[in-house]
């Protein structure tokens, strides 16, 4: 058998995103051993390019080897103790997810659920917070990829701090692409993933510990129930000692050393402001040729875009035109969003001027044919005023 090469599909969902050819190049070079020196040197500078996306001095910060999911289920088996009350923010599947995972580790876990396409108030938690003691953490997603929103941290850091409680942030859809700032908004536990706005392929998820967070790890009375996932494992191979756990995935690691390569070179305050102005086109394009946004202005995701499906038109088929017609492919909606919304990533290296063209383009011509006229000139030209300013 041979392998048939993928397409090149321009890849304008909710993740994974374009990957840089140059990060390709990364992953092609020769696997070396795990505790070879050269490697091991690989290693500590991914951790040092870490610790400069997550803006964080964290000594312990490194890669989990697994997708976002395994970073979600690093952080919560580490710190939940069974029995521990925590309290998770709910407005989308990420959240969901969170709650989850965080139950099977046998913690009492409170939601606070909450509307999709909106943030979560803060008096939502500090109403929870008010009525249960000892609660030890509070869980959140950043960046909500089901929804498109962006949840507010300042406000759940002061509760956090009010109630001796730790906050835990997902920022699997923020980090490389909005501000995430670990140490400035005094953050215990972030979790990432690569494929989303760091721009690598799926398979490393980012991690990065706060003094607090290892306080509580610390203190466990109980034995982390994933083998897999103990930090106390991890931490004594990405650490001095470097004894082996598991086999590090070596390629993986070179892909995410490059990815983090580009966006040092970039610099992050240019990557933000790249991606917030390609999502204003995106979204003045799209609004010109009559689509509306599920997401008010002011917690929209630079590096998603959630979208209304206009009336009378059908998911499925115009999905299908893009990628058979365009080779573009976009996301459709999860859970109470599935065949209302499209969901438009512009995340890393796919967060450009030519991609938000191209799918204004693509899609006002595969509207109009299946009926719902606007015109994709104008949607460009409005588009275009974004880039004047
Ligand atoms: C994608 C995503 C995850 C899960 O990551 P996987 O790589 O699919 O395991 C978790 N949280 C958020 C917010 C995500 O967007």
């Amino acid at each position: 058998m041979k392998l048939s090469k993928p397409q090149d599909v321009l890849l304008l969902g909710p993740g994974p995103s374009p990957v840089h050819p140059r990060i390709l190049e990364a992953m092609s070079q020769h696997t070396l051993g795990h505790l070879d020196p050269d490697f091991l040197s690989i290693a500590d500078q991914t951790n040092t390019l870490l610790r400069q996306v997550f803006e964080t001095k964290n000594q312990i910060t490194f890669p989990v080897s697994g997708t976002g999911s395994a970073g979600m289920e690093a952080a919560l088996v580490n710190i939940v103790e069974p029995g521990d009350k925590i309290v998770i923010g709910i407005n989308g599947v990420f959240g969901q997810r969170m709650s989850d995972v965080a139950s099977r580790c046998g913690a009492e876990v409170v939601e606070v659920n909450s509307e999709w396409g909106k943030p979560i108030e803060t008096e939502e938690f500090e109403k929870v917070m008010v009525n249960h003691n000892h609660v030890s953490l509070i869980g959140v997603v950043h960046a909500e990829t089901s929804t498109g929103v962006r949840q507010p941290l300042e406000p759940l850091v002061e509760l956090a701090r009010k109630y001796n409680a730790l906050l835990l942030v997902d920022t699997v859809t923020s980090l490389g692409g909005l501000p995430v700032s670990v140490d400035d908004r005094d953050l215990d536990l972030v979790y990432s993933g690569n494929q989303k706005c760091l721009g690598a392929p799926p398979g490393l998820a980012p991690i990065t510990f706060g003094e607090r967070a290892m306080q509580k790890f610390m203190n466990r009375k109980t034995k982390v129930q994933s083998w897999y996932l103990d930090l106390s494992f991890l931490t004594r191979y990405w650490g001095q000692e470097r004894l082996y756990h598991h086999t590090a995935p070596i390629n993986m690691i070179y892909a995410l050393f490059e990815a983090l390569s580009i966006i040092n070179e970039e610099g992050l305050s240019n990557r933000f402001a790249r991606h917030d102005q390609n999502s204003k086109a995106l979204i003045a394009g799209l609004q010109a040729l009559g689509i509306k946004t599920v997401v008010a202005e002011n917690y929209r995701l630079p590096s998603l875009n959630a979208v209304w499906i206009p009336e009378g038109i059908d998911d499925q088929e115009v999905r299908t035109r893009l990628r058979q017609n365009h080779m573009i492919e976009i996301g459709g909606g999860l859970g109470p969003f599935n065949g209302k919304v499209w969901r438009i990533g512009l995340m890393g290296h796919g967060s450009k001027r030519e991609n938000v063209e191209k799918l204004i383009k693509a899609l006002g011509e595969e509207l109009n044919t299946l009926g719902h006229h606007c015109s994709a000139e104008e949607a460009l030209l409005e588009s275009g005023k974004i880039y004047l300013d």
